[in-house]
């Protein structure tokens, strides 16, 4: 199994276009509803915060792993500081 294996069973790679880039806060509550029904979220979000580690919200992009950049960014935040 290769690290990026989760990506097959990945939603967003079956529903495909801009979902997960919205622009709306409906667009924003579609998108994670999708996530959360998705089998890959632990993955998806575990690479998500890897790949992104040490970026403040403007330099996160997307929903990923069920969050928004911003909630991505908090839960780096309060990891960090809780270590
Ligand atoms: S949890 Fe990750 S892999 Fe699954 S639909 Fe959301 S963004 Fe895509």
């Amino acid at each position: 199994m290769t690290s990026h294996d989760w990506e097959t069973d990945a939603l967003c790679a079956q529903v495909g276009g801009d979902e997960w880039f919205p622009e709306s806060s409906q667009g924003v509550s579609e998108a994670i509803a999708i996530c959360r029904r998705c089998p890959a979220i632990t993955a998806c979000l575990a690479a998500a915060m890897a790949e992104e580690a040490g970026l403040g919200p403007a330099h996160r992009h997307g929903i990923r792993g069920g969050l928004t950049r911003r909630q991505r960014a908090e839960r780096a935040r309060k990891t960090a500081t809780a270590a």
